[in-house]
């Protein structure tokens, strides 16, 4: 197995370009030079590495919230995750090693600036900063959680300290003895501010709404447990199976019968009033809409951290000033350093304005601020562009892993179509795009996302949930085995066909 990326200049030309080298990405291009090898497959990358969020998310504390063993691709299983949860390090090691075992080329520091669909010639042109590549299918492996949102909050620009993203924490920076505001108490907040509490001089967390807590149930895996899922590979495959069917009945909570979720509601205040003893703090970190409306979080350390004597927590952020930050009661908190664990920009990505499909317009435009694509991979006025972790296939229970390889198949199951006919463009219709979005919204109507009574990322601006996929993942995983030729146009391969015919 190579142990180091195929790392070459960017092609004029190849059969597939996949865009973006973190899980998706690297999934896709394994998928296709595995079924087939006769195509051409190149992998572009903004960045200077494979990994994804798993690379650039390196803030103190950083791990998975899903069991790790869910989160390895099956064609590369790992039977050495060190936690149970995994921890960024090992989880970044594990997709670079993914990215040199995958058979395929990788130009990196690479940005996609433009895509163009040419109805005429059946390809993408596609511009990078590196030069121009065509392609007849494009991947667009993106990711959903790869733009961080920095909110435009007033007096920002007059703050004098240092400031920046929890996604791009900044190393150079010691916090040892600062004063810092972190703003947000989402997925990434509660992982950092436990591991900077003891070394700063002052924390000051804005809360603008509070957030589910449960216990993470986390261990360390041993030495001779490793060993044995090494040697008996069957041994690992038991112990993920039967996580990943405890995890599936999260679904019938969320999406299927909310009915049951005051059994969730009730794990999460127990943990509260035994981490919180004082009554008037539970009732600030009491969130006020359903558990499960926004992601549920899993941390031992976040209460603690809000009652040590280095923490101050206040409500949400109203103003910053030159060298402070100003909470929604008026009260200025001094501090030097801001960081920002405001979330990311999934229903609005910004490749969603690169993209020019066969009207001329924007993927963006055709969305208009409210993404969807039939199974999430396809959208009409698309020909051949496949969506990564697109539209509705993000999970609230189990792993992203899963539905990205079902993707993949797809992605090879609609190669084999296109190969074995003589196929030079396939475009979902619009008809069945339109059925299948019906179809999410009904689901999603009862689930506990849209009718939870919170504001989350899953919802668009139209006020659509655009994010969630309403049920099983074997479901998903069923529905993406084949490519379903009776939603989608075609056009010949002329060269093709009069070769087939000759
Ligand atoms: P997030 O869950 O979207 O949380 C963002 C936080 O920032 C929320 O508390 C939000 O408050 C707050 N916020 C946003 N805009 C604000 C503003 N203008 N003023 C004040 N507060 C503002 O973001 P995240 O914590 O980075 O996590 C995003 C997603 O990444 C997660 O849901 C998860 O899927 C993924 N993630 C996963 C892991 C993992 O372990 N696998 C770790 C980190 C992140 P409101 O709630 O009021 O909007």
């Amino acid at each position: 197995m190579a142990t180091t990326t195929r790392v070459t200049p960017l092609p004029s030309s190849v059969d597939v370009l996949v865009v973006g080298a973190g899980f998706g990405g690297l999934a896709a291009a394994h998928e296709v030079r595995r079924t087939h090898p006769e195509l051409s497959v190149h992998v572009v990358e903004r960045g200077s590495s494979a990994g994804g969020v798993w690379r650039d998310n390196t803030y103190p504390g950083c791990a998975c919230d899903v069991p790790t063993s869910l989160y390895s691709l099956s064609s590369a299983d790992e039977p050495d995750w060190r936690h149970s949860y995994g921890r960024q390090p090992e989880l970044r090691r594990y997709l670079d090693g993914v990215a040199a075992a995958t058979d395929a080329p990788f130009t990196f520091d690479c940005e996609l600036t433009d895509a163009r669909w040419d109805d005429a010639r059946a390809r993408w042109t596609v511009t990078t900063t590196q030069g121009t590549v065509e392609c007849s299918v494009l991947v667009s492996a993106t990711g959903a959680l790869s733009t961080p949102e920095l909110p435009d909050v007033p007096g920002l620009d007059r703050f004098t300290g240092t400031v920046f993203h929890s996604a791009h924490w900044n190393h150079d920076h010691d916090l040892t003895g600062k004063r810092v505001a972190t703003i947000g108490t989402g997925a990434s907040a509660i992982q950092f501010v436990p591991e900077i509490v003891d070394r700063v001089e002052h924390v000051t967390v804005f809360q603008r709404t509070p957030a589910w807590v449960v216990p993470r149930v986390d261990r360390t895996i041993g030495r001779l447990e490793r060993a044995l899922y090494r040697r008996l590979p069957f041994t690992h495959r038991i112990t993920r199976g039967l996580v990943y069917l405890y995890r599936e009945g999260y679904v019938v909570l969320m999406a299927r019968k909310p009915a049951l979720l005051p059994i969730a509601t009730f794990v999460a205040k127990r943990h509260m009033r035994r981490q919180v003893r004082d009554a008037a703090l539970r009732r600030r970190l009491t969130p006020d809409y359903s558990i499960g409306c926004k992601r549920i979080l899993l941390s031992n350390t976040w209460f603690p951290a809000l009652q040590h004597e280095n923490t101050t927590l206040t409500g949400s952020l109203r103003e910053i000033t030159d060298r402070g930050a100003i909470d929604a009661d008026g009260v200025e908190h001094p501090v030097d350093t801001i960081v920002f664990a405001t979330g990311f920009t999934p229903t609005e990505p910004p490749v969603a304005h690169r993209i020019v499909g066969r009207d001329g317009r924007t993927l963006a435009q055709h969305w208009n601020h409210s993404p969807s694509a039939y199974r999430g991979v396809s959208v009409h006025g698309f020909p051949n562009l496949l969506l990564m972790y697109g539209p509705n296939t993000n999970l609230g229970h189990s792993s992203i892993v899963l539905m990205l390889e079902a993707q993949a198949r797809y992605l090879a199951s609609m190669l084999d179509h296109m190969r074995t006919r003589g196929i030079a463009s396939c475009d979902v219709t619009e008809l069945a795009e339109h059925r299948y979005r019906a179809e999410m919204d009904s689901e999603l109507e009862r689930s506990v996302w849209n009718s939870g009574g919170c504001s989350s990322w899953y919802i668009d601006a139209s006020g659509r949930n655009s994010v969630m996929w309403p049920k099983f993942t074997w479901s998903y995983r069923a529905m993406m085995r084949r490519f379903d030729p009776a939603d989608y146009a075609f056009t010949r391969d002329v060269a093709s066909s009069e070769r087939n015919s000759a």
